[in-house]
């Protein structure tokens, strides 16, 4: 595929952009290529400023439940933006969207909307020491909470819980309050409870760990951190930003039948504009200004905008949409399952509703960080260039899934698949 304009693009926005892009992965580092410039995208088809078209399942990160530019969205932001696009005062979109978020997360009382996913994980956690009055933090190794200093925390050598920063500009003292666990492993969750119970303000998880891969938790796992947090008055912290509305069945709290005392939603909620939010029962949210001692503020929170294309989004996924998402997922499993049978197994296919994940290593999918091969960029790489040449967009890294929309379409996914038979040929042939 001829890409001159892209490359052109990059070149000068090398001189003007850190790595010519805003947020690291665009920059397809690791998958050895250069950035798609993207003209205009509508539906499932995103096309780039050469004229090529692919079929994205990368879907602006999650957001895009419904696809890109979906008309009705586009319409209400629209209307909504003739008549002002921020107030700095309340309107009545921000009511709007509580009503549909705690309609969902029936723990919330009281919902609190700011900018961004990383921006509701923060607060979330400093809304936990507040109420709390501790410091510490239990956090697990290949969860993704956005950029959150006290959160960038990998496991170091010889350390047994406590990490060090994923990240130099992190302060040593910012992270020595983050206890690190493997994720799927009650006993390593108990013995950081019974050294340090007294100071853990909060626990903070992924419930379905989606930005390392998938990997999927056992409920009794999830179930275990309940009981640590109600056994040492530690608040349970749920990041849903990536799988709050993607399922039916309701939040992945009520999925995997744990109720966390504060969840952090984003993507999903804000339509594709920049919307995080947090939510608790009343008693911890009545800690937060204006109400309560802890500050949490935002120029654009609860920006009409976002407001509007969260409440659309929210309102297209009725049963229906849910059962077509779940519906194709299955198409798509259901035809990539022989596909890679017949190439001996290269990656693993492990998928949860609209999200899907080609994970490099063999056998059963897995549940922690640990058991992703570090090799796992190679056979990842060559998957994803070759899709992209055959017109099949999936995220440029091999830790990130794939969505899909209702904007999908069964020959959309039959046609990834029937593209990935042809790139696994090349593949064997070296
Ligand atoms: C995307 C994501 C974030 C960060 O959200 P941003 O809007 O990128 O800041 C945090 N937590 C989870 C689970 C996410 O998937």
């Amino acid at each position: 595929m001829e890409r001159s304009v892209s490359n052109t693009l990059h070149s000068d926005a090398l001189n003007h952009l850190v790595g010519g892009v805003n947020s690291p992965v665009r920059a397809f580092k690791s998958v050895h290529g250069y950035p798609i410039y993207f003209e205009e995208a509508e539906g499932a088809i995103v096309t780039d400023v050469d004229g090529n078209k692919y079929v994205d399942f990368v879907q602006s990160w999650g957001p895009l439940i419904h696809g890109h530019s979906h008309p009705k969205i586009i319409d209400l932001v629209y209307s909504k933006m003739k008549k002002g696009t921020s107030f700095g005062a309340p309107h009545i979109g921000e009511i709007e969207l509580a009503k549909r978020v705690k309609k969902r997360f029936s723990h919330m009382d009281k919902v609190r909307f700011v900018s961004s996913g990383t921006e509701a994980v923060m607060s979330a956690v400093r809304l936990a020491r507040g109420y709390t009055g501790r410091d510490f933090l239990v956090k697990f190794e290949g969860c993704y909470h956005g950029h959150v200093d006290s959160l960038m925390v990998k496991s170091g050598s010889g350390l047994v819980t406590f990490g060090i920063a994923s990240s130099p500009g992190i302060p040593e003292n910012t992270v020595a309050m983050t206890l690190l666990a493997p994720l799927d492993d009650e006993d390593a969750a108990e013995y950081l409870f019974k050294e340090h119970g007294k100071d853990i303000a909060a626990v903070v998880i992924e419930p379905l760990p989606a930005n390392n891969g998938i990997l999927k938790q056992r409920n009794r796992f999830l179930k275990r951190l309940r009981e640590l947090c109600d056994e040492n008055n530690s608040l349970l912290i749920f990041d849903e930003v990536i799988s709050g509305f993607r399922f039916k069945d309701g939040s992945y709290g009520d999925i995997c039948g744990v109720k966390p005392d504060i969840t952090a939603l984003g993507k999903i909620i804000g339509g594709g504009l920049p919307v995080g939010a947090y939510g608790a029962r009343t008693e911890i949210m009545e800690k937060l200004s204006p109400l309560g001692p802890v500050y949490q503020a935002g120029t654009l929170s609860g920006n009409p905008l976002a407001m509007a294309a969260g409440i659309m989004t929210l309102d297209l996924l009725d049963d229906d949409a849910y059962d077509y998402l779940e519906e194709l997922g299955q198409i798509l499993e259901d035809n990539v399952t022989p596909v890679l049978e017949k190439h001996g197994n290269p990656v693993r296919f492990v998928r949860m509703g609209s999200l899907f994940w080609f994970s490099p290593g063999s056998g059963s999918p897995p549940t922690r960080a640990d058991q992703i091969p570090s090799d796992a960029g190679k056979i990842y790489a060559e998957i994803h260039s070759g899709l992209l040449e055959r017109g099949y967009m999936l995220a440029p890294s091999a830790y990130e899934v794939g969505f899909i929309s209702t904007s999908h379409t069964i020959e959309h996914l039959t046609g990834m698949v029937d593209a990935l038979d042809e790139v696994l040929n090349m593949v064997e042939l070296g």
